[in-house]
Parts: structure tokens; sequence; C-alpha cells
């Protein structure tokens, strides 16, 4: 078992850093204040082979891999996970393409998106249902050679600044709840379709996130995603490979937490010496370094898997788990190791602490995750 990284992915870690420090930290705090969405910088990702790291070559991505992507997403969200997240989540949704698509689905959508010219989202949650995926209600019916979709979705990532969504639709009724979805690719200015972002965030605020209603919106039949029927089963199947990217935001959130609170506890006195020289200050980095290196190592071994074609879905949950933890933790510690200045935003550290929180919300929450393992447990 050989735990040292490649040297590509020593660069790519070391490129990746430095960019995200010269791009993304002119523009933190004025899109933490304003919501602002950042496509120049996501355009500038793309030119340096950041957006859709996981694509093979083929489709326009510089075929890092999933663990090379887990790399640059840990990089860019040390930073800042808002903005990192306009870069990462920009191919959001085309992981559903890349594993049921057809070959012509692949070549029109994947390439645009690795070269930073269009956005995609993944448009699946509803207004009355998140983590039941098989209580979605919105409809696609056959027409001519049209689907017709109605219905509506609930906080979409770019959901406003998206080229296409792949949109998640009942298009089978009279086949049982599990049986009765299909996978849909939507463009996303087509006739019909409303999208309002939705304002005032926790955190991750430089993100894009969006109500979409489909009014009578007609697509063709021709954009069903694989086999119709299958979109509950390719809806778990894309969660799988996405929650190694949601284990590798955490990761980089808490490395973030821990660089902070070192600094500040060497920097500041209390009773004649540093803070970091009492115990109970030290307890409190050792137990967020000790959290850090757990987490790390399940994210990558999760994404790794999926490189050598061996997915492990236990994995990603437990990696997603232990990450949205792990950050929530972290953000916890360190505003609380800054003291009063913890609570105030001259310091970076309080917006750690609203960034952390949806990375036990979204992308399945941590009770999903708990679901999914104990189901496999139970399986065995
Ligand atoms: C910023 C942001 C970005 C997002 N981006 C996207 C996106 O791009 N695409 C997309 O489709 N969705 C997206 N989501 C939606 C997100 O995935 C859902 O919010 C999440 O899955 C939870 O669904 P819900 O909000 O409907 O909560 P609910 O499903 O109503 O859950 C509420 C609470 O009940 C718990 N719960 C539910 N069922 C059970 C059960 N059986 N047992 C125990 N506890 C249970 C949940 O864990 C949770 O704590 C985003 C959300 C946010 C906030």
């Amino acid at each position: 078992m050989n735990f040292e990284l490649s040297e590509e992915l020593k660069m790519l870690r070391e490129m990746t850093y430095k960019f995200a420090v010269a791009e993304f930290t002119p523009h933190i705090r004025e899109c933490d204040e304003h919501e602002t969405y950042t496509p120049e910088i996501r355009k500038k990702a793309a030119e340096n082979g950041l957006v859709g790291a996981w694509i093979p070559e083929q489709y326009g991505g510089s075929g890092a891999g999933f663990l090379g992507n887990a790399i640059i997403t840990e990089e860019l969200s040390r930073v800042d996970m808002g903005i990192g997240l306009n870069v990462i989540a920009a191919p959001f949704g085309c992981e559903a393409i890349f594993q049921n698509g057809t070959e012509e689905q692949k070549q029109k959508y994947l390439p645009p998106v690795c070269k930073g010219d269009w956005v995609a989202a993944g448009a699946y949650t509803e207004p009355n249902a998140g983590t039941d995926v098989a209580g979605y209600k919105t409809r696609a019916v056959r027409d001519g050679n049209d689907f017709v979709i109605n219905g509506n979705k609930m906080f979409i990532t770019n959901g406003t600044v998206c080229d296409f969504m792949v949109v998640q639709a009942i298009t089978k009724p009279e086949e049982k709840k599990h049986n009765s979805f299909s996978m849909i690719i939507v463009d996303a200015k087509a006739k019909g379709i409303t999208r309002n972002k939705i304002k005032g965030k926790m955190g991750i605020r430089a993100s894009d996130t969006s109500e979409i209603a489909f009014e009578d919106v007609r697509v063709p039949q021709a954009n069903l995603l694989g086999k119709e029927g299958r979109g509950f089963y390719q809806l778990m199947h894309f969660f799988d490979t996405t929650r190694s990217m949601i284990a590798a935001q955490a990761l980089g959130l808490s490395i973030a937490c821990l660089d902070a609170s070192v600094k500040y506890c060497k920097e500041r006195t209390a009773f004649g010496a540093p803070l970091g020289s009492y115990q109970l200050t030290q307890k409190k980095l050792a137990e967020m370094a000790i959290q850090i290196e757990a987490l790390r190592t399940l994210t990558y071994r999760a994404a790794w898997t999926f490189d050598i074609g061996k997915p492990d879905y236990t994995l990603s949950a437990m990696a997603k788990f232990l990450g949205g933890q792990t950050a929530v933790f972290c953000a916890n510690y360190a505003v609380e190791l800054h003291g009063g200045y913890g609570y105030i935003d001259e310091y970076v550290v309080q917006k750690y602490y609203r960034d952390a929180k949806i990375l036990e919300l979204y992308e399945g929450t941590k009770e999903a995750e708990i679901m999914t393992i104990g189901r496999v447990l139970q399986s065995k």
C-alpha cells in the first residue's frame, strides 16, 4: 500500500492552491457580503484545467481522475468554499451524463463545460421532497417527439447561471415509485422555465442557489439520459460520485480552520503567554488535526476507488458524513479559539463557521448518509 501522492498530483495541488490564493482572495469578502457569483474566475479556472478535472480528456476534461478532482476541490475550498464551489460544481449534473449518456450527448455537453463556456446544474430536489428522493413530483409527458415537463425544483446550485440542467422527472407514472423516474437534459433557456435566485444563505454565498419552475417546457425526447425508468437508480449512482467531492470540500475547509487557529494561537497572548502554550488549547488543535487526517485518508480512498474502477459507495457516504462532521467540529473550535474575535467579520473563522454547516445538509443530509451506510450493513 502506497500513501504517497504522485508527482503530478503534488504539482496539481500546488498549482491549484496558488491559483485560488491569487484569484479568489481579492473577491472573498465582496462575494460573501453581496452574494456575488464569479463567472470570470470559473473561466480562468477552466483555462487551468480545474473545471471538470475528473472528466477524461476525450470529453474535454484534464483527466485528473476523481482523486485529482478531490485534491483540486480541497485546495480551492481551503481558500474559499463558496467561490471554489463555482469552479468545482460548474459541471454538476455532468456526472449523470458521463455515466448514462450516449456518445453524442457526452460530446455535446461535457467539453463546453470543461472549457468554461457552459455551466451545468443537477435539478433534483423539490419544494416538498429532498431526502425522500422517490417523493419527487415533477412530470415529463411524451408528446410527439418531445417531453413536456411540469413541476418545481428547489435549492438548485447554479440554477440561474446554468446553460443546461439534468432534471429528474416522472415519465412512467404507471410503474412502481422507484421505476417511474427518468433523467432528462433540459436547455436552461427553454420556454416555460422560470428561475429565481434564493437569497440570504447562511454560507457559501458566492454560489448561486435557485428555485426553478417548469411550465409546459418542451424538450426533445432525444434528451433522455440512459434508459427510461432508471432515473432513481441513476441519481443514487450520481450521488455516490459527488459525495467524495463534498468530503473534499470539507477537508479543505477544516484545514483552513486549523491553519487560522494555529496562527492565532501563536500570536494571541493570555495570562502572559501565547494561547498555544496552554494544554487546553493544544488539545483543541490536536483534535482538529486528528479528525483532518482521518478525513483525508477516507476522502482520498473513496475518490481513488472510482479511479481504479471499483467504486465503493459506502466509503463515499462515510467520507461525506465524516466530512460534514469534521468541518463543523473544526469551524466551531476555530471560532472558540479566537474568542470574541471569532465572532466578528474581521476574522475569517466566522465565515468558516457559516460555510461549514452546508456540508451536513446538501448532497444528502448527514442522516441520509447514515441511512445509506446502515442499509448496506443490514444487507450483508
Ligand atoms: C445551498 C444548497 C445547495 C443545494 N444544491 C442542490 C442542487 O444543486 N441540486 C439539488 O437537487 N439539490 C440541492 N440542494 C438540496 C439539498 O440536497 C436538500 O436540501 C437536502 O437533500 C435535504 O432535503 P430537504 O431540504 O428537503 O430536507 P428534508 O428532506 O425535508 O429533511 C429535513 C430533515 O429531516 C431529516 N430526515 C428526512 N427523512 C428522514 C428519515 N427517514 N429519517 C430521519 N431523518 C430524516 C433530514 O436528514 C433533515 O435533517 C441544495 C441545498 C442547499 C441548501
